[in-house]
């Protein structure tokens, strides 16, 4: 393999922030390292319509603190597809791209892994979704962020369940997996959490409340993942009205708002050291991992493992939980 010379960046799936500060930190170390470096515009659907633009130390400034993607995102179907995938292929080659750096979910890693196996090109992975749902990194770049602003959320939810002696379900994003709902529950205090992981049916739920509605706690505010096996937020509700539970409830849906914000200093930082290590892993040769940090140092793990191993569920943290809210 001869020595790479331009790199092309995209960022893919979901959008999550601390991307920006990831686009940055690729950016600027390819060309800190004397290589070309192009972005690549709306995901992979930039790459199979030949959407690319150079990109510069001065065009990736002033972007560190802001949420979503200055490349933008999205999911393409195109790209599923071999015709779209060739495509894309002569895209890159057209341009001189010999290397590529994918920021993205796990869907994305999937599409990174083909296109390498397909067109033997060095492809490098950064984690970059809100879900922390790949394995290879204790923390994808975007949760702690969505964490934060979910659990901002929930402190102000918690002023008027307060004033009003209410019990609040709020649903938080995770299909497949409830690690945004734990964190969110334990540092917002939270008296329950249902999850995907998570074996609480609705009568053990019940039950919690009961028992603590006789230690007088009046109000009470519980974390929804929305793949939680009880239904979504409303339908907990529901159920729980259905059983007679004496509480005057009300839902929220955080949706969206969870991605959106100023990145937190763990994200930038995070993204920072992994989009830097991706270069690096480039010029060592590197090739079809993803960039991790695995406590609390830098480390690299196979795609192929990262999209087909599920990441570590917090039991730890989740029985320190349920100790505490009561
Ligand atoms: P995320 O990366 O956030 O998990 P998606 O699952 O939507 O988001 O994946 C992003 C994109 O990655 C998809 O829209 C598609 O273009 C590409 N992709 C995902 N899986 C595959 C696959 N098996 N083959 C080719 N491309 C894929």
């Amino acid at each position: 393999m001869g020595e790479i010379k331009h790199i092309g960046v995209l960022t893919s799936g979901g959008d999550a922030p601390g991307m920006n500060a990831a686009i940055r930190a690729v950016a600027r170390n390819a060309i800190f390292h004397g290589m070309k470096v192009s972005g690549i515009f709306h995901g992979y659907n930039g790459m199979v319509r030949g959407e690319m633009e150079e990109l510069t130390l001065r065009s990736v400034g002033k972007i560190i603190s802001h949420g979503g993607t200055m490349l933008k995102s999205s999911r393409s179907e195109e790209f599923r597809t071999k015709e779209g995938r060739k495509q894309a292929f002569d895209h890159i080659q057209k341009l001189g791209i010999d290397a590529l750096v994918i920021i993205g979910g796990d869907g994305s890693m999937r599409g990174a892994k083909i296109f390498q196996e397909e067109y033997d090109i060095p492809v490098i992975g950064l984690p970059g979704t809100i879900d922390n749902d790949l394995f290879g990194t204790d923390f994808t770049i975007g949760f702690d962020t969505a964490v934060n602003v979910a659990m901002e959320c929930v402190d102000k939810i918690r002023d008027t369940a307060t004033s009003h002696d209410r019990l609040f379900l709020v649903e938080v994003m995770g299909r497949d997996t409830g690690h945004i709902a734990l964190r969110t529950s334990v540092a917002s205090g939270a008296v329950a959490v249902l999850m995907p992981e998570d074996p609480m049916t609705i009568k053990e739920l019940y039950d919690h409340l009961m028992y603590l509605k006789s230690n007088k706690k009046s109000s009470s505010i519980i974390i929804v993942a929305e793949g939680n096996p009880n239904g979504d937020a409303f339908e907990v509700a529901t159920k729980l009205k259905e059983m007679k539970a004496d509480y005057d409830t009300r839902v929220t849906v955080l949706g969206h708002i969870q991605r959106g914000g100023s990145p937190t200093a763990s994200d930038r930082i995070r993204a920072a050291e992994m989009g830097a290590h991706a270069i690096e892993c480039l010029l060592e040769g590197k090739r079809g991992v993803m960039v991790g940090i695995i406590n609390q140092k830098l480390a690299l793990t196979p795609i192929e493992k990262a999209v087909n191993m599920r990441s570590g569920f917090d039991q730890e943290l989740y029985r320190i939980s349920t100790q505490l809210s009561r």
